[in-house]
């Protein structure tokens, strides 16, 4: 026998009987989507500590590591979803509040608020979200004087599905102060039925006896349902510092059950907080962006468009920052080196921000800052993206909920660029996709329907909304993965399975890329895992 070959064959008994590396967790005879850059796929995977040891062919870990096995029995193995837009702590508070999203007519709301008052009678205030007058027979926006005799005595607000709208009634009206008479900078008040707006919402909310004694049970009951849905990273967008410092303490104790990136909102407070204490990059919790918002939404036809509302003459919407404001915001972020993410739904508003943007952004810049949302673009805008280096962050299932009245609102020339997710990922090559729970539901793989068969997972719609927009299914899967790392400048730790990186996995019993639409529908987490600890097991 030649020599060579001969040692070869004794290294490989040795190697082979011999299993040289310990590891604390070895996931096999899995179909392993790694989503690094050549697409690989594995069939096991070794974790050791928080961290991912090696990927490869189920002989070849086995065989090299030793350590806690789970046989994933065929079913797919991706890295842990991420949702690049939402809002963890709103959410959690939805858990917890009057929840009218379904609710059919004014009447089964009304019914709604008397149940719930009944069931908290020691309730300071009552807060809820969720209506939407569109689902209605009436189509029309609820009026408070009902609900003042329902709720005479404590302050009641009701935000509208896409928290834009609210409505209040008369001890909430009285409590900020609001009459007849009030107008309000960036808002609109309709005092006699007691339907707020934007910047007016915000008022009335920041003066409300909110009542949240524990923190961390309240985003540990919101964040549990993120695991369950195999998410392992979420977004919380625009909030004030008192928030930030709770997550802060929570991610201190380690007790954030997943992991956070947080902006806050663009306040003199917060900005004051960043000058002095810096930014927060630790594992689970990232705090070095901010959240501005430059107009409302186009279901409460408060986006800010270019020419009126196709169904409301003389009415385009709202710039809830004023094109100097957001300038400033965004010179503040540039000097204190933030990432700068701004909530865009119409042209108008888009238009503004990228030129506010592009005075601070220099051609190949690596700052990523981002438009939330970006539902109208105008086509001489486009090229900005690519241009500035500026990151679309949509959400596929606000592109299916608002299909049936889009048209209405925008008529058929803005559609054209409406929800246009496909060109715009074409802008830069990539695209982060999210939810903005809890103004939709919190699964990703809803996100990955829309966004691929721009078709509701739940079947409402009965065809396509604008189908030439739809993403690849590996494009869908970036975009809640790798594309949703990169653009919170997380992509080193999380985003896709590579050795090096946290060991956030999810084990779905379905294979996203190869399913049917019908498959996909019935998709279970099996399993879902947060720095190599299993947090979840179906
Ligand atoms: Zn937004
Ligand atoms: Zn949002």
């Amino acid at each position: 026998m030649n020599k060579i070959v001969f040692t070869l064959l004794v290294l490989c008994t040795v190697g082979c009987g011999f299993k040289s590396e310990k590891a604390d967790l070895i996931i096999h005879n899995a179909k392993i989507y790694s989503l690094d850059e050549q697409n690989s796929v594995h069939q096991a995977i070794a974790i050791r500590g928080d961290s991912i040891v090696a990927l490869g062919a189920e002989r070849e870990i086995l065989n090299k590591f030793s350590g806690k096995q789970i046989d994933a029995k065929g079913a797919t193995l991706y890295p842990g979803f991420i949702d690049a837009h939402s809002h963890l702590y709103g959410y959690s508070l939805t858990q917890i509040q009057l929840d009218l999203k379904g609710v059919k007519s004014e009447s089964e709301m009304l019914a709604k608020i008397a149940a719930f008052k009944k069931a908290n009678p020691t309730l300071k205030a009552i807060t809820g979200r969720g209506w939407d007058e569109s689902e209605w027979p009436t189509k029309k926006l609820p009026s408070r004087t009902r609900i003042d005799s329902i709720v005479p005595n404590i302050p009641l607000l009701l935000g509208r599905v896409d928290g834009h709208s609210a409505i209040v009634n008369k001890a909430a009206l009285d409590l900020a102060d609001f009459n007849s008479e009030t107008t309000i900078e960036g808002g609109y008040v309709d005092y006699n039925n007691g339907i707020l707006k934007e910047v007016a919402v915000q008022v009335v909310a920041d003066k409300l006896p909110f009542n949240i004694t524990d923190f961390d049970k309240l985003i540990n009951r919101g964040a549990n349902n993120c695991i369950e849905a195999g998410l392992t990273t979420v977004c919380d967008a625009g909030l004030p510092l008192e928030v930030l410092k709770n997550y802060q303490d929570l991610a201190a104790k380690g007790n954030l059950p997943v992991r956070l990136y947080a902006m806050a909102e663009p306040s003199q407070e917060n900005f004051h907080y960043y000058k002095t204490q810096g930014t927060v990059d630790e594992p689970f919790f990232k705090q070095y962006a901010v959240k501005a918002y430059a107009d409302g939404s186009l279901g409460s036809r408060s986006a800010a468009l270019i020419g009126d509302y196709h169904d409301d003459e003389g009415n385009s919407g709202i710039l809830t920052t004023s094109p100097d404001s957001l300038e400033k915001i965004a010179e503040l972020c540039d000097a204190l080196g933030l990432q700068l993410n701004t909530h865009c739904i119409g042209d108008r508003a888009l238009n503004v921000t990228l030129n506010a943007y592009s005075k601070f952004l220099k051609p190949n810049n690596d700052k990523r800052w981002r438009i939330e949302h970006v539902q109208v673009v105008q086509e001489s805008d486009l090229d900005l993206f690519g241009k500035l280096g500026v990151v679309p962050s949509v959400q596929p299932t606000h592109a299916t909920s608002d299909a049936k009245w889009a048209a209405e609102r925008l008529g058929p020339n803005r559609l054209n660029l409406s929800y246009a997710y496909q060109t715009l990922t074409k802008q830069l090559g990539w695209i982060a996709l999210g939810t903005d729970f809890p103004v939709e539901d919190i699964d990703p793989i809803a996100t990955f329907y829309s966004a691929v068969f721009r078709e509701d997972i739940g079947g409402k719609l009965n065809e396509k909304f604008l189908a030439e927009e739809a993403l690849t299914r590996e494009q869908a899967l970036r975009g809640i993965t790798i594309w949703a790392a990169l653009s919170m400048h997380m992509e080193d730790e999380v985003g896709s399975l590579e050795t090096g990186k946290k060991a956030d996995l999810v084990l779905l019993n379905t294979d996203l890329l190869e399913a049917n639409p019908e498959a996909i529908k019935n998709t279970s987490v099996l399993l879902t895992i947060i720095g190599g600890k299993v947090v979840f097991k179906k």
